[in-house]
């Protein structure tokens, strides 16, 4: 038997289960399907639990710098490793079950567990049962990729999600994978007490980032006494008695570097070769996301696809942005679309990054007329006083609009104090709106408007050519 529903959603990741009460609320029977833990990624394996377990490495580390706030503790730190977990199973437990309850509590939506699979372009099977209907929206997140490397079968490996089970502190952590994931799970187990090592094929950490942001970034790793091998171009493992050898051609350092524990956090790939998309006529591109346009429509009518199966976005934010932008075009007819945004996320390292807009480089290749300003942390009061001074932020503006083109905050409440900056980009309203804010004292972000104060033509373009 068929069961038939104005809307199907399949993935209760970051998008479906605010769709499924937008559709609702509009008056339509949704039906919304989960394979497995409700909240998906970022409520079981991605953001919540992992910046759970940031929380408790920043308290380590406190402990561990008391001294140099007067504070008296005995000296050093020990993390209790099942502690840890089971306050990171709490909070992120709370999420999935929170969700998960309000989506069975939901009017007018029936929930399926299991796995969802197209039959046609209006039919999708779960198990033996059959759903159709005129609208189908697909939000099925993604995984952790695991590349062909020599020698990986030979080896036991964890991604973000079997971390998620680790209640002991691994001798030495290797972790292939210098981007967001891997920072962070670096620096937080350094400070649990492992001993780590961030392998990375490229010649710098985070490569999207601009060279003195991901410079900075190393040498607070570094520290922390974090090793880290960059250029390592042909990586490959084998196991000697307990131990984890993992291969690298480095420019510096021995070839090999040895280890208990092996993370693997090299990239993530969408859940999409097990939906029978073709059944559907819904395509995708050579690396497996699902061709949408700017409304996240795909290639077959009535069918979208939201987060990060879609390939225009890999965060939480951005998977509930193309939630609202299919409500507001189906229920609200407001024709938002995905071009409309800015890109912004944080690092959460310890100090975080905030990230908006262009990075530097990107405005430079561009050669329009520039200007930047740049502060580093110990000439802001709050970080001083906080004991917090590494890192810094810039902001670049354009010469001719004046409306800010893009902006980096490494620093204490990073993550933050970027979103002043990111509303005005949305009002774009010339930066001096914000110079001649008036700020409190004392935070970081009081300083912005003295950084704006102090902008020079950015070197290589088109200001920098008539300043000379
Ligand atoms: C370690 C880590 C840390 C992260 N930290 C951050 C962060 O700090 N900030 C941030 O913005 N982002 C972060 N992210 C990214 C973020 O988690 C994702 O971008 C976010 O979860 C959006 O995912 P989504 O909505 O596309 O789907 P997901 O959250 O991946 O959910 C998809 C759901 O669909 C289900 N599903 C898949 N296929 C089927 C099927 N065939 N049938 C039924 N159900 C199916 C899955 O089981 C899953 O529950 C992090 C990711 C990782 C891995």
């Amino acid at each position: 038997m068929t069961s038939t529903y104005d809307a199907i959603i399949i993935g209760t990741g970051q998008a479906g289960p605010f769709l499924a009460r937008r559709l609702t609320t509009a008056g339509m029977k949704v039906a919304i399907i989960e394979r497995k833990l409700f909240g998906g990624t970022c409520v079981n394996t991605g953001c919540i639990p992992t910046k759970t377990m940031v929380a408790s490495a920043y308290a380590a580390q406190m402990v561990r710098r008391a001294a140099e706030f007067g504070v008296v503790t005995g000296g050093g730190a020990t993390v209790d490793m099942k502690r840890v977990k089971a306050r990171k199973d709490e909070v992120s437990g709370q999420s999935r079950t929170g969700l998960e309850a309000w989506l069975k509590k939901m009017e007018n939506c029936a929930v399926y567990e299991g796995h969802a699979r197209f039959e046609s372009p209006r039919e999708v099977a779960v198990g033996s049962e059959k759903l159709t209907a005129e609208r189908i929206f697909i939000n099925v997140g993604g995984r952790a990729a695991t590349p062909q490397m020599p020698g990986l079968e030979q080896v036991e490996y964890l991604t973000n999600s079997s971390m998620m089970n680790v209640d002991f502190l691994p001798e030495h952590l290797i972790i292939v994978g210098g981007s967001y994931i891997g920072l962070e799970f670096g620096q937080m187990f350094r400070r649990f007490g492992s001993e780590v090592t961030i392998i990375e094929m490229a010649g710098s950490l985070i490569q999207r980032e601009d060279e003195d942001v991901s410079l900075a970034i190393k040498e607070i790793l570094e520290r922390e006494n974090i090793h880290v091998r960059l250029n390592a171009k042909c990586i490959g493992f084998s196991k000697r008695g307990e131990d984890i050898i993992t291969h690298v051609e480095c420019t510096t350092g021995a070839p090999e570097v040895n280890g208990t524990h092996l993370l693997l956090a090299v990239g993530r790939r969408p859940n999409t070769d097990d939906l029978r998309l073709e059944k559907a006529g819904v395509s995708v591109d050579k690396r497996g996301y699902i061709v949408v346009d700017d409304q996240l429509r795909t290639a077959a009518p009535g069918i979208w696809a939201l987060g990060d199966c879609n390939g225009k976005g890999a965060f939480t934010h951005t998977s509930f942005n193309d939630a609202e932008i299919v409500a507001a075009n189906l229920l609200d007819d407001d024709p938002r679309r995905v071009s409309d945004r800015i890109p912004t996320y944080a690092l959460y390292v310890d100090p975080p990054l905030g990230r908006a807009g262009m990075t530097e480089a990107e405005v430079r290749k561009t050669g329009r007329s520039a200007l930047i300003g740049k502060r580093p942390m110990t000439r802001v009061g709050r970080a001083v006083e906080k004991g917090e001074t590494q890192g810094f932020m810039k902001i670049v503006v354009d010469g001719q609009t004046r409306e800010i083109l893009g902006a980096a905050i490494l620093g204490t409440g990073g993550d933050e104090v970027i979103h002043s900056i990111l509303d005005v980009m949305y009002a774009k309203a010339p930066y001096t709106v914000i110079q001649r804010a008036m700020h409190i004292h004392p935070t970081v972000s009081e300083l912005i408007p003295t950084m704006l104060g102090e902008l020079q033509p950015l070197s290589g373009t088109a200001d920098a050519k008539t300043a000379h």
